[in-house]
């Protein structure tokens, strides 16, 4: 899951409005944060494969997306929160997890438990339906965008520009839509 990701923290931000916006962003996003600098350093390994979805495959990601390490990451980036009080660590970490949640849905059995576990898990939506999953991740980021345009609306808050971030998830998203992506 790409913009979905981004979906998720905009609702866990009107969930819990006291949580920084930027720390509830970047936490949903975290894991891949790590993936880019753990590929580059060759701790990790993915390669493209055009035109079988998604057009990668993520060969080895298990110090940023496994289960064990997902749940540490939550830990260790939720941790930098703990002077905002304890809701506002739990909503972060939930954030950072939240990560693993999505990519459990969309992955195709690549999210080990722990680094260098056999067992990986991923229910592998990219590949059961390669143009279905965009129209899944689209319905959540909806249902995402809707909870937190009514939220934003009851609470009077967000600076009433909610539609400017849901619309920017949407843009995203269509941006990442398999139409797009290269053949052969
Ligand atoms: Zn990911």
């Amino acid at each position: 899951m790409y913009a979905g990701h981004f979906a998720a923290g905009l609702a866990i931000k009107a969930r819990v409005p006291q949580a920084p916006t930027w720390g509830v962003l970047l936490g949903v996003g975290f894991l891949d944060l790590l993936f880019g600098p753990f590929v580059l350093l060759g701790i990790e390994r993915a390669h493209m494969t055009p035109g079988i979805s998604p057009g990668f495959s993520l060969d080895q990601i298990d110090w940023s997306h496994s289960l064990a390490m997902s749940l540490l990451w939550s830990v260790v980036f939720a941790a930098l929160f703990v002077r905002r009080g304890r809701i506002v660590v739990a909503t972060i970490a939930f954030a950072v997890f939240s990560h693993f949640l999505l990519d459990l849905i969309m992955h195709p059995g690549d999210l080990a438990l722990w680094p260098g576990s056999t067992t990986r898990l991923g229910f592998g939506l990219w590949q059961l339906a390669p143009r279905g999953w965009w129209w899944f991740e689209l319905a959540f980021i909806l249902a995402c965008g809707a909870y937190y345009g009514a939220r934003a609306r009851a609470l009077g808050s967000f600076g009433g520009r909610w539609m400017w971030a849901v619309g920017l998830v949407l843009i995203l998203h269509l941006g990442n839509s398999p139409w797009l992506a290269p053949t052969a």
